[in-house]
């Protein structure tokens, strides 16, 4: 049995599936509430973006975990 903890909320996950109850995110480990949380989070800015990058998309979801794992919560 694997059990890992999310790097966000540091709830401790037993037996996750990858990407379906737990995610990888820029080398981030995360539960599915928080990437729920961190995609609607992101939404707006990533709505009004113009003109989107993958570049800057990537960058703005890593800096957006950052932020989210010194507060720990997004
Ligand atoms: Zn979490």
């Amino acid at each position: 049995m694997i059990s890992i903890a999310c790097d966000i909320c540091k709830k401790k996950l037993d037996e996750v599936i990858t990407d379906r109850t737990f995610f990888y995110y820029a080398n981030r480990s995360i539960c599915e509430p928080c990437k729920d949380n961190l995609e609607y989070s992101i939404k707006p800015t990533v709505r009004n973006k113009e003109p989107f990058s993958m570049e800057w998309y990537e960058k703005m979801v890593r800096d957006s975990l950052d932020k989210a794992v010194q507060k720990g919560r997004i």
